[in-house]
């Protein structure tokens, strides 16, 4: 059995290497290095893919948020409402802008923003909702975008985790992760559900406008060379990361599917015992599986870990503290205790191997090895 890891991507490039090394080699062959044929190919693959009007390829998905809340005209002390059961980057760029981050506490069950949460959070103020589809499964879409409607709000989806998930609404649309709200996000780094060899990412919209403007702060303000209209960044995905991506698109419903595969097993050894909540599925969302998040009931999680790590299996804690208890976020209007839900996750979750190449073998293993730790 091969060794286990949280994600293994060696396996995965193997079965791949003939057709990621011809993509790459071309890219030197032509040295169109940044703005080459193959982001422009990308872009037009994606968008096609997720049935998206535009595709903004950037240099990762923490500048994909940024440069998303720079396209809105927001103003110092505005504030964007946002979950705190998430990874940083999400409030963080709010914060740089000289935004005002305004934290919600998120649902138990589906680690997602909570939606009573989020009405009682808005003020004259707010501007803009950031929900994050954590762990690959969509938040509660057709809510945001009802209240974010009634309150003339922007929606920028936190979409890193989630690309290839897919989500219906009540009216039988179907749209994918972070192509229903004004601006969608998402990350290629290399764990990620859809990654490249290094750092990469993308904006999405249906709004030409946003686009436009998102597409020149991406490149230095800049519609006509060397004529600055917007203060903007230098965001740009190169051609390498763009012919790694091409190859894996076209594989990346298989790749869903191997991570609901590995899931389904999980799923099925868990549910035999009261100490395990496995992760909820809302029928509204499929599940991509970029983490499979356990909680605990009464098992003493570092016990369980150690446990784990000494047979070989790795497993992580997403995330051990949640946004309103970080240090750099400290913050008057928010004390511990606040978040209730976030603060209980953060002390109960527990996630375990989630990749591609997850074997019947491995799987068995690792879930004989949990069911005998949690005794
Ligand atoms: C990975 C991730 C990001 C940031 O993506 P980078 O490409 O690493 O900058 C932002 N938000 C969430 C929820 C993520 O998981």
């Amino acid at each position: 059995m091969n060794n286990i890891s949280m994600v293994d991507l060696t396996t995965q490039y193997e079965k791949i290497k003939h057709e990621v090394n011809a993509g790459i080699q071309q890219v030197i062959d032509s040295t169109a290095f940044i703005k080459g044929g193959k982001v422009t190919e990308l872009q037009a693959e994606l968008a096609t893919y997720l049935r998206v009007k535009h595709v903004i390829p950037v240099g990762n998905g923490t500048d994909a948020l940024q440069i998303a809340l720079m396209a809105l005209g927001l103003k110092p002390g505005d504030e964007v409402i946002t979950p705190t059961f998430t990874f940083i980057a999400t409030a963080e760029v709010v914060a740089l802008l000289g935004l005002t981050p305004v934290l919600v506490d998120v649902d138990f069950d589906t680690f997602n923003m909570n939606i009573d949460a989020l009405r009682r959070a808005i003020t004259p103020n707010t501007k803009a909702i950031v929900p994050v589809h954590l762990f690959g499964q969509h938040a509660d879409m057709e809510s945001i975008l009802h209240i974010a409607h009634e309150h003339n709000l922007f929606v920028v989806e936190d979409a890193c985790q989630a690309m290839g998930s897919e989500y219906t609404f009540s009216d039988g649309r179907k749209t994918h992760a972070g192509c229903s709200g004004d601006i969608g996000c998402t990350s290629f780094f290399p764990s990620k559900n859809l990654g490249c060899f290094g750092d990469g990412g993308a904006i999405f919209t249906n709004n030409d406008d946003l686009a436009a403007r998102m597409r020149a702060i991406a490149n230095h303000g800049m519609v006509v060379r060397y004529y600055h209209d917007l203060v903007g960044v230098n965001s740009r995905l190169d051609s390498i990361q763009a012919a790694v991506l091409q190859v894996k698109l076209r594989h990346l419903d298989t790749y869903i599917a191997a991570r609901q595969a590995a899931a389904a097993f999980y799923d099925a050894a868990f549910s035999r015992t009261d100490k395990l909540i496995i992760p909820t599925k809302n029928e509204q969302t499929t599940h991509a599986y970029h983490q499979y998040t356990l909680k605990l009931v009464g098992v003493n999680r570092s016990a369980l870990i150690k446990y784990l790590n000494d047979k070989g299996i790795p497993a992580m804690i997403y995330y051990p503290v949640p946004l309103h208890m970080q240090q750099a976020y400290q913050d008057v209007r928010y004390k511990t205790g606040d978040f209730p839900v976030a603060e209980k996750l953060s002390e109960c979750v527990f996630s375990l191997p989630m990749h591609t190449e997850l074997t019947d073998e491995q799987l068995k293993y690792i879930t004989d090895a949990v069911m005998d730790g949690i005794l």
